[in-house]
């Protein structure tokens, strides 16, 4: 049992350092604990409906399917969420499973700023204390983010090792937490780093299958033939991959940020070009240079930013399960201005690399297929980005 334990297939593990294993022991304990508790799950999906808005919509893209001339498609609105996507499934999740375990102090790493700003408006909430951890470079390429942050009464520490970007933050944060377990429960973003966080993340972010499954069944009494995410660590994917897995008809498909070209250096593409390896507590693959080094990554999508995967979702490729594609910076912005202009839908600039290759298969499909694109973010963020992609300052 013990060697089987947080693995998926080869991948997964606790590659963590003495002193973290008594932090992680207890995480796993109240987690497998308050799992199986009715009062904690009335109290998460209390907060689920109440204040993040969930159920979110199953919305029929009727515009965006006669567009294409293929397949039905639905998009599950996840950008309707409180804070503005699916990362407060996660946090709230979390949030309420550290105050159970007595902790008062939440700590968290940020890339984009999401992350950050859905752990400080549940700290906010639920009273407790919050730092964030941001790469100096992103703190500077997202103010905005770092003051909502700091509005939610979130200290906001800049990480300036390495390349100051996610990586280093995740790196920072998990210092942090080793120095003080007491108190402080780390809130992971993503299906990634030592057992139990794949697991326990998973769990939270599984409500977005949960409702599709229904809903679909509902409005057309059958399965979807595809399901499509974009996958950054893979949390949004796995949440609305993990209630079809066993539903073999259902195609389930990853959109990796290939930023500029899997055959350049400038992607964050890692099933499509990384190899195995261990970073972050966990074995899985990862983006890496000839020496074993992590890679520098590349995308136009801060959120997808990150030099490896979550080990589900490396074990879903390994077995064949689920399709992991690449989608360009060109591709993306392409899809992003496409469904604004359609359907009257802004997406982040990470969930319209889900939208990019529905834009690609959806046309080669019958009109009775069905495909479900999460649409893991809104793109309000992202305006000013994509302006100066195409040559324009919005803030001239
Ligand atoms: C953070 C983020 C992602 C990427 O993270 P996953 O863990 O892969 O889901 C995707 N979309 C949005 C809107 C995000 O904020």
């Amino acid at each position: 049992m013990a060697e089987t334990k947080g693995r998926f297939g080869v991948h997964g593990g606790q590659y963590i350092p003495e002193t973290l294993m008594n932090a992680v022991i207890e995480l796993e304990k109240a987690y497998d604990h308050y799992k199986n508790d009715p009062e904690f799950n009335r109290e998460l999906s209390e907060l689920f409906n109440e204040y993040a808005n969930r159920p979110s919509r199953l919305y029929y893209a009727e515009k965006l399917t006669k567009a294409l001339g293929g397949a039905k498609i639905y998009l599950k609105r996840e950008d309707l969420n409180h804070t503005g996507s699916h990362k407060i499934n996660n946090v709230l999740g979390q949030a309420l499973l550290a105050k159970k375990m007595g902790k008062t102090r939440l700590i968290a790493e940020t890339g984009a700023g999401q992350h950050g700003v859905a752990t400080a408006t549940a700290a906010a909430l639920m009273n407790m204390e919050c730092v964030v951890f941001m790469g100096e470079e992103d703190t500077k390429r997202q103010a905005l983010n770092v003051y909502r942050m700091k509005l939610l009464g979130a200290d906001v520490i800049p990480v300036t090792s390495g390349t100051a970007t996610l990586k280093d933050a995740v790196s920072e944060a998990m210092r942090e937490w080793t120095s003080r377990i007491d108190d402080t429960h780390y809130c992971l973003g993503s299906v990634m780093g030592p057992h139990p966080f794949p697991t326990i993340v998973r769990y939270f972010q599984a409500v977005i299958s949960r409702e599709i499954k229904e809903q679909i069944l509902e409005k057309e009494n059958r399965l979807p033939d595809a399901v499509i995410a974009c996958v950054g660590g893979g949390s949004n994917a796995i949440g609305s991959f993990y209630h079809f897995i066993e539903d073999k008809e259902v195609r389930l498909i990853g959109c990796e940020a290939a930023g500029r070209g899997i055959d350049t250096f400038e992607t964050a593409a890692t099933i499509n070009t990384g190899r195995l390896g261990i970073f972050h507590g966990m074995k899985s693959y990862f983006c890496q240079d000839k020496y074993g080094q992590i890679a520098p990554v590349y995308s136009i999508s801060a959120g997808l930013d990150y030099p490896g995967i979550g080990p589900e979702h490396a074990n879903l490729h390994d077995m064949g399960r689920a399709e992991y594609v690449p989608v360009t910076d060109e591709e993306a912005v392409n899809a992003f201005e496409f469904l604004s202009r359609t359907e009257g839908i802004i997406p982040a600039i990470e969930s319209a690399h889900a939208v990019a290759h529905a834009m690609k298969i959806a046309p080669t499909m019958d009109k009775d297929k069905i495909i479900v694109i999460t649409i893991s973010g809104r793109g309000d963020k992202d305006c000013a980005a994509i302006a100066r992609y195409r040559g324009e300052d919005i803030y001239e």
